[in-house]
């Protein structure tokens, strides 16, 4: 067990035997009530009788004495059970609180742990391996064909490491002065080109698009939109678990636009579907994922997509799978 976890587990161990420790003190105060109580009452009748006014139970239930007491009786009691509602709720919605913000805490602890880890691993391994190609070319002696395969391969390492800081940069300016350059564009040919450039670059993947109009005319910044889509494409054949098969449908329902992307992958556990658009949050945990990345990928498309004033949101496929459905309205304002 985690040291976080014991603390919390004798945390609310405190926080329980004292709510239990109120709820008897509560209990015995109200007992020790009755009991005084009573014992007036029963002082009364004797004094009553000792001047002779005690004729019988019932008068003497109904005297002004008996009134008063009876009265101040139920009020203690009516301010006992109060008190304690009142603290009990006020205690209890304090340590929902409390918890909510350690959970917070906890999560963003997590978070940025997640994140050191994973780009320490994304920056280090590009470098390590360009390191070696160029080792390997300095002290031995290769033919024109291997210097080749290693070249390609350090260009590869270095497109990676090119390709995380500016994720890390495009982050960092759409948090700050990032304004989107919006002009008019055809939605049916940016997202065929997108579909087309990712498809070239990944031969194994299947991708199909499926829209019904030739031309949509509408008002977006082309670049910011090509990374958001070029990302959920990618996403869905990185994390394929066999053949990937994705669909890109485009429609135009009344003024706005709707894109989906439907895949064939592992698909998202519900409780992740609203997490996953978080800045650095990916599944499961970082020793053990083995997919590469920075969970920078979806607050970027997000972030894209608010920009042009519209919405993203993750459901599951019919059958398996993923489906990412982004509504942007046609015409955006400048912002
Ligand atoms: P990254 O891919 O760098 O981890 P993202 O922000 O793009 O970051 O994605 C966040 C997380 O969402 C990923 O770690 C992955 O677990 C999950 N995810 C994203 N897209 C898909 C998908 N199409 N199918 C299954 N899981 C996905």
């Amino acid at each position: 067990m985690k040291r976080l976890d014991k603390i919390k587990i004798f945390s609310y161990g405190v926080i329980g035997y004292m709510l239990l420790a109120f709820l008897w003190w509560s209990v015995l105060l109200h007992n020790k009530n009755q009991d005084a109580f009573k014992a007036k009452t029963e002082l009364l009748r004797l004094g009553m009788a000792a001047e002779r006014l005690y004729i019988s139970e019932s008068h003497f239930q109904s005297s002004p004495a008996y009134a008063a007491l009876s009265k101040s009786y139920k009020r203690q009691q009516t301010m006992i059970i109060g008190e304690t509602l009142v603290f009990a709720i006020i205690m209890i919605i304090g340590i929902i609180l409390i918890n909510r913000g350690y959970n917070k805490e906890v999560k963003a602890a997590k978070q940025q742990q997640n994140f050191l880890l994973s780009i320490t691993h994304e920056l280090k391994s590009p470098l390590a391996s360009i390191k070696l190609v160029l080792q390997t070319l300095l002290k031995r002696k290769l033919n024109e064909e291997q210097i080749e395969m290693l070249a390609n391969r350090a260009v590869k390492e270095s497109d990676r490491l090119n390709q995380l800081v500016n994720d890390l940069l495009l982050a960092a300016r759409l948090e700050s002065s990032y304004v989107l350059q919006k002009a008019s564009v055809d939605w049916v040919e940016l997202i065929r080109y997108c579909v087309n450039s990712v498809s070239e670059n990944n031969e194994s993947a299947s991708l199909r698009f499926e829209c019904s109009l030739d031309y949509l005319e509408g008002y977006a910044d082309e670049n910011a939109i090509e990374i958001a889509l070029v990302n959920l494409l990618e996403n869905a054949i990185k994390y394929a678990d066999g053949h990937p098969e994705i669909t890109v449908r485009l429609q135009k329902i009344n003024s706005t636009i709707k894109i989906e992307i439907l895949d064939n992958g592992p698909g998202i556990p519900s409780k992740e579907k609203e997490l996953i658009f978080q800045k650095f949050y990916r599944i499961g945990n970082e020793d053990v994922r083995k997919t590469k990345g920075t969970g920078l990928g979806l607050y970027i498309v997000k972030s894209i997509v608010e920009g042009h004033q519209g919405q993203i949101k993750v459901s599951d496929n019919l059958g398996k799978g993923s489906v990412f459905t982004m509504e942007l309205p046609l015409k955006t304002t400048q912002s």
